[in-house]
C-alpha cells in the first residue's frame, strides 16, 4: 500500500523549547525592536523563517561525529574523511575548506577576477555578486523571462537564458569573461531548479569559448530531486548521481554547507585547476586556515562530511520538498499569492499583491512581515523595496523588482503541526489584508539597510 501521507522520516531524540507569547507581547517586543524583525531576540519568536542558512537540525550520526572530531593541525582524520566524501561526490581534484560559503566565494572570484574581468550567472546570490565586485569585477545575471514572473509556471524557473548568455559573451568579448557560475538550485530567483538540459547547454557554450564554468552548489540535492521528479531522462538515476552528473559538467563548485551539508556552519571550495588551486590555497592559509581546515574544526569536518550523505537520503529529500510544497499548496488554496511553482527551501509571498492597497514606497512587504509576527510570532523576511530599494535624484523610491516576503523552512527542524500553525495565521492575515497599513522608514544606515533600520506603521 501506498499511504500519501509523508511523514517527517526521523525521530526526535532532543527538543528545544519555544516560548510562546501573546499578540499583546508581542505588540511591545515588535515596537522595542523597532518594527525590525533583525532586532528581535530569536527566543521572542515561535516560528523562526528567517532563513534555512546554518539554521538545520543535525542527526544523531552528525552529532556523533562531532566526539570523534580530529582536531590535529595538518592531516586530521576528519578532514580527510570530509574531503573524500567531497571528492566523491564532485569528482574535483582537489577541495578547499572554508568557514562558509562566502569565504569561497570571496577566495576563488579574488583569485579568477580583478579590474575588466566579467562574470555571468543565472543568477548571483548577493555575496556572489558582492564578492566579485569586491575584486572589480563585474556580475551579470542572465535569467529566463520566465523566471521573472511570481505567477507563471515552469518546472525549471531557475534556467539560464542562453541566447542572452551567448550574446553577452559576444558582446563583451569572450576574453574578458572570467567564468559562468550557475547557481543550483536558483536562491535569489525564488529557490527554482536549474534542469540537467539547461546545465548540458551552458556548459557547451563554456566549452566552446573556453570558459570556465562554476557551479554555486549550496542546494545542488534539492535540484537533483526536482530533476529526478521532472526531467523524464534522469527519472532511473539516484539523487546522488544526478549531482555528479551536474558537476560534471563543470570545472568546479564552492558550497555553503549551512544549505545542504545539513550543518550550522562551513562550507568548502573544490576545483580540478591545479594552477587556480595553487593560487586559491595561498588565499586560503592568508585568510582561513591551513589547507586541511581552513575555517573549519575538526568536528564540524565530520558533520559536514556526515549531513553531505544523509541530504542524498530518497526519504530525506522527498519529505524536504514534500513539507515546502505543502505549504505553498495550503496557502495557494486559501488564496495567498505566492511566487509559483514552489522551489526547494521557501515560500515567497507577493505582498504587493496580498496588501494591494499599500503602495510600494510603503513597503507592503515589511508590513506582512510586521503582521505575521503580530498575529503568530513568525519570523519571515522581507524581499523587497527594503532590501534592494534605492534612492532616486530627489530621495524618492527606485522601488525593487518585486515585493516579496520569504518562509524559509529550516532542515529537519519543524513539524508539520508547526506548519499547519503558520498556514491559521495565514487565515488571520487574510481576514484583515484590507486593514495593513504602510509601514514608513524612521532611521537608515547607509548599507544593507533591511539589517538595522527602524520602522514604523503609518
Ligand atoms: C547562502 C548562499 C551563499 C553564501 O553562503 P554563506 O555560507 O552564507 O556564506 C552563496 N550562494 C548561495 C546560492 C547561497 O544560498
Amino acid at each position: 500500500m501506498n499511504y500519501k501521507t509523508i511523514i517527517e522520516p526521523f525521530r526526535i531524540k532532543m527538543v528545544e523549547a519555544i516560548r510562546m507569547t501573546s499578540e499583546d507581547e508581542r505588540e511591545k517586543l515588535l515596537k522595542k525592536a523597532k518594527h525590525n524583525l533583525f532586532l528581535l531576540k530569536a527566543e521572542d519568536v515561535i516560528i523562526d523563517l528567517l532563513t534555512d542558512s546554518g539554521t538545520a537540525a543535525m542527526s544523531s550520526q552528525q552529532w556523533a561525529g562531532m566526539m570523534i572530531g580530529d582536531e590535529s593541525y595538518a592531516g586530521a582524520k576528519s578532514w580527510k574523511k570530509m574531503e573524500t566524501t567531497i571528492k566523491d561526490l564532485t569528482g574535483y581534484k582537489h577541495v578547499l575548506p572554508t568557514h562558509q560559503g562566502r569565504a569561497a566565494e570571496r577566495i576563488l572570484y579574488g583569485c579568477m577576477g580583478g579590474k575588466g574581468k566579467i562574470f555571468i550567472s543565472n543568477t548571483h546570490f548577493d555575496t556572489t555578486r558582492a564578492n566579485i565586485e569586491f575584486s572589480n569585477a563585474e556580475a551579470i545575471d542572465c535569467p529566463t523571462e520566465i523566471g521573472k514572473k511570481p505567477s507563471s509556471k515552469h518546472p525549471f524557473k531557475g534556467n539560464m537564458n542562453i541566447s542572452k548568455l551567448i550574446s553577452t559573451i559576444n558582446k563583451r568579448g569572450k576574453e574578458n569573461i572570467a567564468g559562468i557560475i550557475l547557481t543550483v538550485t536558483n536562491n535569489s530567483g525564488g529557490g527554482q531548479p536549474v534542469s540537467m538540459k539547461n546545465a548540458k547547454e551552458v556548459s557547451r557554450v563554456c566549452k566552446k569559448y573556453n570558459i570556465p564554468l562554476i557551479i554555486d552548489a549550496c542546494r545542488i540535492a534539492e535540484n537533483a530531486y526536482f530533476i529526478k521528479n521532472r526531467e523524464k531522462e534522469y527519472q532511473s538515476y539516484t539523487y546522488k548521481k544526478i549531482a555528479q552528473k551536474m558537476f560534471d559538467l563543470a570545472d568546479g563548485c564552492t558550497m555553503s554547507a549551512k544549505k545542504d551539508g545539513i550543518v550550522n556552519m562551513g562550507g568548502f571550495l573544490a576545483l580540478n585547476s591545479d594552477k587556480l588551486t595553487e593560487k586559491c590555497r595561498n588565499e586560503l592559509i592568508i585568510t582561513e586556515g591551513f589547507i586541511t581546515y581552513g575555517g573549519i574544526s575538526g568536528r564540524d569536518m565530520e558533520a559536514i562530511s556526515t549531513g553531505l550523505q544523509e541530504v542524498f537520503e530518497p526519504d530525506y529529500l522527498q519529505y524536504r520538498i514534500a513539507s515546502t510544497t505543502y505549504l505553498g499548496e495550503r496557502l495557494t488554496k486559501m488564496g495567498v499569492p505566492i511566487m509559483l511553482p514552489v522551489g526547494g527551501h521557501a515560500v515567497y509571498i507577493d505582498a504587493k499583491a496580498l496588501y494591494s492597497h499599500i503602495p510600494v514606497d510603503q513597503f507592503p512587504g515589511q508590513s506582512l512581515a510586521c503582521n505575521l509576527y503580530l498575529k503568530g510570532g513568525i519570523r519571515a523576511s522581507e524581499i523587497g523595496s527594503v532590501m534592494f530599494g534605492k534612492k532616486g535624484p530627489k530621495g524618492e523610491l527606485i522601488p525593487a523588482s518585486m515585493e516579496l516576503v520569504r518562509l524559509a523552512i529550516p532542515r529537519r527542524v519543524y513539524t508539520q503541526s508547526h506548519v499547519d500553525y503558520v498556514i491559521e495565521v495565514f487565515q488571520e492575515i487574510m481576514k484583515n489584508r484590507k486593514k495593513a497599513k504602510g509601514i514608513k522608514i524612521v532611521k537608515e544606515p547607509k548599507f544593507l539597510r533591511h539589517f538595522t533600520s527602524h520602522f514604523k506603521f503609518i
